[in-house]
């Protein structure tokens, strides 16, 4: 160590009234070049102390370390006793927890993070704090004698120690006493992403509450709390809660289909998120036959494979470039022919203008949507009755393209056949 540092172990030392322990001191000059291999910060403390000796500087420790009131003593104390070890490993086995990476987190009084702040900036030190020091330690005790690996970026759990009980600056406490040591475990969710097929009619895509109570269950719901038995997430997510022993599961569909549309061709692309699961490893596929047995040909779930969080969000923005492709059964008012349908066909390529649909008015702004047209055929069922498929911009409203929704949506198929027109049936056969 040069002049310059030793002057400042110096100062540091008299800055804590010679009440500083060798980790304190050994942890503010860590990043030295020359203490760099030494292993541990009370080590790199020694040394210092030896070199100041050296040079004729003597103290004498006479109480608790002012900085960290001798805590670091007490947490290596805790985690050479495995104290701290044994308290994660009864909190994981109370939660029955499966998990390959972690992050240690830890909480400490408050009052010492500040000194210890105190003590860098006067001195103008910039060293690890306290709190990741211990967090460390922690974080190598768990690696070593469990197996497992620190993930500082998308750990499975995080695990919160929290020492302030022991560490109390104002009491002395007994560092044996487990109680003190308090364990919380947050669970990271998992994602799963996948494809959906909504086969018949009439279920929703999430689940809904009962309008009257909301979800407390009523008359009105025969107590199940919702509008509908089923839906495309619960189909799937009772039985990934089930596998996973998760406490939620949260739906994120790639845009949605009405209630009476169904979903066919490749499917709609959607992320499950399972909140706080027990277990991760799972077998996609083993869980996508499962799923789609218990669905009973309702609804269908392919392509499972985990993914990341941001997931979540880019699946639910449609950009411009997205397309959707529907099949619809239409019925009109007055009888029609193959010469009005050849009519409809000038629909390709137009541009579709669309008042927000008195259907949804209650729910989304008031405004006028562009929205293309790309390609459409039709094929004549009966004198009133015609299929048609169509491909178009995301997010026209098919069923008001049909009706023209009293004159909001134009052109429409009621305004260019001259006479009333409805969506009788539809599905969405690509999601692009
Ligand atoms: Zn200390
Ligand atoms: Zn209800």
């Amino acid at each position: 160590m040069d002049q310059y540092n030793l002057k400042k172990a110096k100062e540091l030392i008299k800055l804590n009234n010679e009440n500083i322990c060798n980790c304190c001191l050994g942890r503010k000059f860590s990043n030295l070049k020359e203490l760099e291999n030494i292993s541990g910060n009370r080590n790199r403390g020694k040394l210092i102390n030896e070199k100041l000796s050296e040079k004729g500087y003597n103290y004498k420790k006479s109480s608790s370390c002012e900085i960290c009131n001798d805590i670091l003593f007490k947490v290596h104390e805790n985690i050479a006793n495995e104290n701290i070890l044994k308290k994660i490993i009864e909190k994981i086995d109370y939660l029955n927890l499966e998990f390959e990476t972690f992050l240690i987190g830890s909480k400490i009084p408050n009052k010492i993070l500040e000194k210890d702040e105190e003590i860098n900036s006067i001195l103008d030190l910039d060293v690890e704090n306290i709190k990741k020091e211990i967090n460390r330690k922690i974080g190598k005790l768990i690696e070593a004698k469990l197996n497992k690996t620190v993930d500082f970026e998308n750990p499975d759990i995080v695990i919160m120690v929290d020492l302030r009980k022991i560490l109390d600056k104002d009491k002395e406490e007994n560092t044996e006493d487990l109680s003190k040591i308090k364990i919380r475990i947050q669970i990271n969710p998992i994602f799963i992403e996948g494809k959906y097929k909504k086969l018949i009619r009439g279920i929703p895509q999430t689940k809904w509450p009962c309008r009257k109570c909301k979800g407390k269950g009523c008359d009105e719901c025969d107590g199940t709390g919702k509008m509908y038995n089923e839906s495309v997430e619960e189909l799937i997510s009772d039985i990934v809660l089930k596998e996973t022993n998760g406490y939620e599961a949260k739906f994120h569909g790639a845009g949605r289909e009405d209630i009476d549309v169904r979903m066919l061709g490749e499917g709609r692309p959607f992320v499950l998120e399972i909140k706080e699961p027990k277990f991760r490893k799972l077998d996609l596929d083993s869980i996508a036959k499962k799923v789609n047995e218990y669905s009973g040909g309702k609804t269908e779930y392919n392509n499972l494979k985990f993914t990341e969080r941001s997931r979540k969000a880019e699946i639910k923005v449609s950009s411009p470039d997205t397309f959707k492709v529907y099949r619809a059964l239409v019925e009109c008012e007055a009888k029609i022919s193959e010469e009005d349908l050849s009519k409809i066909k000038k629909l390709e390529n137009s541009i579709i203008k669309q008042r927000t649909p008195q259907r949804v008015s209650h729910r989304r702004a008031d405004k006028i949507r562009e929205r293309e047209v790309k390609e459409l055929s039709t094929n004549l069922i009966n004198s009133n009755t015609f299929e048609m498929i169509v491909k178009t911009q995301g997010g026209l409203y098919i069923k008001e393209l049909i009706s023209s929704d009293d004159s909001r949506t134009s052109p429409s198929i009621s305004e260019i056949l001259n006479t009333k027109s409805i969506c009788k049936e539809l599905d969405v056969i690509e999601v692009g």
